[in-house]
């Protein structure tokens, strides 16, 4: 992790603040005069769950802990780091030369997984012992170009044919041993992890060869073997085909995930280019961070016999977990719900034909394909159906089941055009009165909000104050920035506010400033020139480094973006205040307040909507 990401998990905002304003509880948050400017009633709030602060009042501005230290002290952000690493024990060294022979073994382990590469997709091309493999690989409708770019290779059944090749090119057994490559034997010595097998090799988002996985072309078990764990493979963080399908699912901001290798490949191969694989049946944490980098929406695609749709079952839950653990810990399924709220995600279940994988479907059918992934359900559909299909409506005991089960789910919905729409649906299912759920509904929120305001509940105490302590938006954003410096001219859309982490914004308003790039990296404090650096040297898909236009739409689309996840906050700061306020007399006066000073934000997310549509749009026609 970065200085500064070290340095935000670190540190509480509540306790920081505390030291200089006298903070008041005010449900899940605090409120306090607020320490910039002179008022009677306070409009200063601190919200532990964001790790941000906000003057509602005369200022009218927030930010994260640098943004009010440095507010609040009047010192800069190199003068920031410094004070919040000595209060919180961070080493403001970068420990560079560790770091670099770090970086130089991993170098050497994906050179040689490279070169492993190169040897099984030769032998797989050529050798007479993989002649049944070429069958089965044309058998299963893969074309040549496929197998050549996905490099797919073969391992001959033989104890050390890579151990000595390997050997020959003058990599030690150590270095082999730490690829995973080889196994040690007790008694010295070792001998080649893969034999007889289809080889999968394994890119990271990057492209660089992190590890392999092995289809066995006999009876051997397991049947499909991967690398073991090494610095350079997690298998818990990698999700197959990635470094191919990153460019269609930033374009078509979405990303389909199946369950295996030959489904990734198939898909690709009919030009559906979004498509990459778990590696195992159920989606880690880890996966849908480095998916949710890229887009927001999700699809699964699971086998719909009852194996696939447990898995489908155990997919969810780890994607609730994920995406919602820091958040609030609640059940998986209303987290989830909870989750698409507040990043706008939108999670979709892809129902596969019984007993068919993806790439059986593609084969076969294209646009069934494209049909399912149309039809995909949202979460909400598909636990509904999931749930109510396993009941029998016309039982009240099943019927109370079924709706205790969902409630949680429908009750974190927060747009009340949707919750309406799924509470009607429901009614309809369970045979039942909406009146009399939507009820229901009311006085569970009635209860939870009372537990608020007293703040005593289990929920507020088990909510854990962290912020995701960097935003990939805004890096990839910065990313292109900093890269394409003549952006310059077209980039007054954004502005400093959009980026909440104090050293984007940083980055951001040095770039604005014009400072040119080699005396804007020597100005900077060692961490933050550490993040640009990471940043300016970050690889940038093909179809943006060569064609400008399409950097330009994907730089707006990343503005528009960013202002819509700003807008939204602003919003959801507000509500929680609302909230607050709707329990006491002035409820009225605070409204109208916060309404005459602040903009309409649904207006303007409206029109941020349909800039990106128009961007699209305009996107597509060129192609
Ligand atoms: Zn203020």
């Amino acid at each position: 992790m970065s200085v500064i990401g070290e340095i935000k998990e670190r540190i509480d905002i509540v306790e920081l603040v505390s030291n200089y304003v006298s903070l008041q509880k005010a449900g899940r948050n605090f409120r306090a005069l607020c320490p910039f400017h002179v008022e009677k009633h306070p409009s200063f709030f601190v919200f532990p769950e964001r790790q941000s602060w906000r003057c509602f009042g005369a200022c009218n501005t927030g930010g994260d802990v640098f943004s009010f230290l440095m507010k609040k002290e009047g010192i800069d952000f190199g003068q920031t780091l410094r004070f919040l690493a000595e209060k919180t024990g961070v080493s403001l060294v970068l420990e560079k030369d560790q770091g670099e022979v770090e970086r130089g073994k991993e170098a050497r382990l994906f050179e040689i997984n490279e070169i492993a590469a190169e040897y099984y997709h030769h032998l797989l091309m050529t050798a007479s012992e993989a002649n049944s493999v070429r069958k089965y690989l044309k058998q299963r409708g893969l074309l040549p170009q496929t197998i050549k770019n996905f490099q797919l290779g073969f391992s001959l059944d033989e104890w050390e044919a890579l151990l000595r090749y390997l050997t020959s090119k003058g990599y030690s057994f150590e270095e082999l041993l730490m690829a995973g490559l080889v196994i040690e034997k007790e008694g010295g010595g070792g001998y080649d992890r893969f034999r007889n097998r289809l080889m999968f090799p394994i890119r990271n988002i990057q492209g660089r060869l992190a590890g392999f996985g092995a289809r066995a072309l006999d009876d051997s078990v397991p049947k499909y073997l991967n690398s073991p764990q090494t610095p350079v493979f997690d298998k818990s963080s990698i999700v197959y085909g990635i470094d191919r399908a990153k460019v269609a699912i930033w374009q078509r901001n979405s990303v389909v995930i199946v369950e295996g290798y030959m489904d990734v490949l198939i898909a690709h191969q009919h030009g559906c280019e979004n498509v990459v694989a778990s590696m195992g049946t159920s989606l880690t944490e880890k996966q849908f961070g480095v998916l949710k980098r890229l887009t927001k929406n999700l699809f699964l695609a699971l086998d719909a016999d009852t194996a696939g749709e447990e898995a489908t079952l155990r997919s969810i839950e780890v994607a609730g977990q994920t995406l919602d653990k820091k958040v609030v810990p609640v059940p998986i399924w209303s987290g989830l719900i909870k989750y698409e709220n507040i990043l706008d995600a939108d999670i979709r279940i892809i129902i596969l034909p019984p007993g068919k994988d993806p790439d059986e479907v593609i084969r076969e059918d294209i646009s069934l394909w494209q049909d399912l992934v149309d039809k995909a359900l949202p979460v909400v559909d598909f636990v509904m159906n999931a749930i109510i299909s396993r009941v029998n409506v016309e039982q009240a005991r099943d019927k109370s089941a079924a709706w205790s089960k969902l409630k949680p789910l429908i009750s974190e919905i927060k747009d009340p055009v949707r919750q309406s729409h799924y509470l009607q649906k429901l009614a309809r299912l369970l045979k039942m009165n909406e009146r009399v759920l939507a009820s229901d509904l009311r006085s569970s929120y009635a209860k939870k909000r009372r537990s608020r305001i007293t703040g005593e509940t289990e929920e507020s105490l088990a909510v854990v104050p962290s912020l995701p302590s960097s935003s990939p938006l805004e890096e990839y954003c910065l990313t292109l920035l900093l890269q394409y410096p003549e952006f310059r001219a077209i980039s007054g859309e954004l502005r400093p506010e959009y980026f909440q982490h104090t050293e984007n914004r940083e980055l951001f308003v040095k770039w604005q400033q014009g400072v040119e790039l080699t005396s804007f990296e020597a100005n900077l404090d060692a961490p933050l020139r550490e993040h640009a650096d990471r940043l300016l040297n970050r690889v940038l898909p093909a179809t943006l480094t060569q064609r400008e236009e399409e950097r330009w739409y994907v730089l707006n689309d990343c503005s528009l973006r960013l202002q819509e996840r700003w807008l939204r906050n602003l919003e959801a700061e507000r509500e929680e205040i609302l909230l607050l306020e709707t329990e006491k007399s002035d409820a009225t006066a605070q409204l109208a307040k916060l309404e005459e000073q602040g903009i309409d934000v649904s207006l303007r997310l409206k029109e941020i909507f349909s800039q990106r549509d128009i961007n699209a749009k305009q996107r597509r026609a060129r192609g």
